[in-house]
C-alpha cells in the first residue's frame, strides 16, 4: 500500500468528494434529473469497476489466507472463532436495534398513507433456500454472477485442496499469491478514483431525496443511527479492549479511513483494501486479516441487522400491528441469517429485509416506505458492518497469538 502521506491525501480527497457531492446535490434539488442523468453514471462506472475486481479479490485473498496458514486445523481454529464472534455480535446488534426501536417508538404517531404502496419481493429467498444457495453446483457460475457466499465456499475448498496437495500444490500456491497481489494492485488503481466516485454517488442521492421526503422518515434515520452508534461505541470498544487489549481510541483513529470510505461508498466489499491496511497498521497479521476480513465483508453485517430490526418495528407500528415477544425473537434469528445472506454492495440489505418481514407476517409493502431513504440508512449500516469486521480481526488475531504463546511455553 502507499506511504503514510499518500494515504492521508486520498482520505482527504474522499472527504472533499463527499462534501462537494452533498453541496452539488443540494444545488441540483430543483433539477434532480441533471444529477441522475449526467452525474450518477460516473458513480455507476466506479461501482462497476469495484464489482469487477471484487470477485478475484475475495476469492484469492481468502485462498491466500488459508494457504498461508499451512495447516487445516489452524484454519479451523481461526474460522470457528471468527464465525462465533460474527454471529454473537450480529445477534447483539439486531437486539439493540429492536430495543431502541421499541423504546423510541420508531413508527408511532405517523399517518403515512400506505395506499398505493407496492413492493415486489420476488428476489427474497426463503430460509432453507438461503442455506442451500450457499453451495455452488458449478465452479464458474458463482464467479461470473458474483454470488459471494458461493465464491467463499469455492475459496475454502480449493484453499484446503492446495494445503492437502502438499508439494504438488506448490505451483497453485505460488499462482494464488501472485494473482492475489495483482488483484490488489488493480483494486488500488480503482480506489484512486474514489473521490470522483463518491462525489458522483452522493450527489444524486441528495438531489432526489430532498428534505421534504426525508422529514416523515427522519425518526427511522435517528433511531437506526442511534443504534448504529451505540453498537459501534459500546460493543466494538468493549471487544477490542477486552479481547485484544487495544485502546478503543487508537482503534477508531486508525479505522477512521475505512469508516469514512464505507460511509461514502455503502459497500463493505469495496472497503476491503482500506480495512486490510487499517487492521495491519493496528497490528493484526496479514494471514489473519486476509482470511477474516473478506469473510466478514460477505457474511458479517451488524449494521444491516440493526437496520432490519428497526425497519421491522417501524413497519409493524405504521401498519398498527403489535409484535409479540416470540415474534421479536424470530426477527432476531432471521435478521441474523438475512444479514449473512446480504451481499456487501449498496442496497443489498433492503432486498433481504423482505425475508425478515415475511418471517413474522409483516406486509412487504412496508419496504416501499423506507426505500426512499435506503441510501442514507445504507451508508451508516455499511460503516458499522466494516467496523465489526475489523474488531473481529483484532480479537481473533489476539486470541491466536495467545494460543501460539501458550503452545510455545508448553513446548
Ligand atoms: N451496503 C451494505 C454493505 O455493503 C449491505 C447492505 O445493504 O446492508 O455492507
Amino acid at each position: 500500500m502507499a506511504g503514510e502521506k499518500k494515504k492521508l491525501s486520498l482520505t482527504a480527497w474522499i472527504a472533499i468528494g463527499l462534501v462537494l457531492g452533498i453541496i452539488a446535490g443540494l444545488a441540483f434539488q430543483g433539477a434532480p434529473a441533471i444529477a441522475t442523468d449526467y452525474i450518477k453514471p460516473f458513480g455507476t462506472i466506479y461501482l462497476n469497476l469495484i464489482k469487477m475486481v471484487v470477485v478475484p479479490v475475495v476469492l484469492l485473498s481468502i485462498m491466500q489466507g488459508i494457504v498461508s496458514l499451512q495447516d487445516v486445523r489452524k484454519v479451523g481454529s481461526i474460522g470457528v472463532k471468527t464465525i462465533a464472534f460474527y454471529l454473537c455480535t450480529t445477534a447483539v446488534a439486531v437486539t439493540l436495534g429492536l430495543v431502541f426501536a421499541n423504546i423510541l417508538q420508531v413508527g408511532a404517531g405517523y399517518v403515512i398513507s400506505t395506499e398505493g404502496l407496492s413492493y415486489e419481493a420476488s428476489e427474497a429467498p426463503g430460509l432453507m433456500q438461503t442455506i442451500v444457495n450457499i453451495f455452488p453446483s458449478n465452479f464458474f457460475q458463482p464467479l461470473a454472477d458474483a454470488t459471494m457466499l458461493q465464491v467463499i465456499v469455492i475459496a475454502l475448498f480449493f484453499g484446503f485442496g492446495i494445503i492437502l496437495a502438499g508439494e504438488k500444490g506448490k505451483l497453485a500456491k505460488d499462482c494464488v499469491d501472485s494473482f492475489a497481489e495483482v488483484s490488489f494492485k488493480v483494486m488500488m488503481m480503482i480506489l484512486k478514483l474514489s473521490p470522483i466516485g463518491v462525489f458522483a454517488l452522493i450527489c444524486p442521492v441528495v438531489a432526489t431525496n430532498g428534505p421534504d421526503v426525508l422529514l416523515p422518515l427522519l425518526k427511522v434515520i435517528v433511531v437506526a443511527y442511534t443504534a448504529y452508534i451505540v453498537h459501534v461505541i459500546v460493543t466494538y470498544s468493549l471487544s477490542v479492549k477486552a479481547f485484544a487489549g487495544l485502546s478503543p481510541l487508537k482503534f477508531f483513529k486508525v479505522m477512521s479511513e475505512p469508516m469514512l470510505f464505507a460511509f461514502s461508498s455503502a459497500s463493505s466489499v469495496g472497503t476491503l483494501p482500506f480495512n486490510m491496511d487499517a487492521t495491519q497498521r493496528l497490528g493484526a497479521r496479514k494471514e489473519v486479516s486476509s482470511f477474516v476480513l473478506p469473510l466478514g465483508a460477505t457474511i458479517n453485517m451488524d449494521g444491516t441487522a440493526i437496520y432490519q430490526g428497526v425497519c421491522a418495528i417501524f413497519i409493524a407500528e405504521i401498519f398498527g400491528i403489535d409484535l409479540t415477544i416470540a415474534q421479536q425473537i424470530t426477527i432476531i434469528l432471521t435478521a441474523t441469517l438475512a444479514s449473512i445472506g446480504t451481499a456487501g454492495v449498496p442496497g443489498a440489505g433492503m432486498i433481504m429485509l423482505a425475508m425478515v418481514l415475511e418471517s413474522v407476517g409483516l406486509p412487504l409493502e412496508g419496504i416501499a416506505l423506507v426505500a426512499g431513504i435506503d441510501r442514507i440508512l445504507d451508508m451508516g449500516r455499511t460503516t458499522v458492518n466494516i467496523t465489526g469486521d475489523a474488531a473481529c480481526t483484532m480479537c481473533v488475531d489476539a486470541w491466536e497469538k495467545k494460543k501460539e504463546a501458550r503452545k510455545q511455553k508448553a513446548a
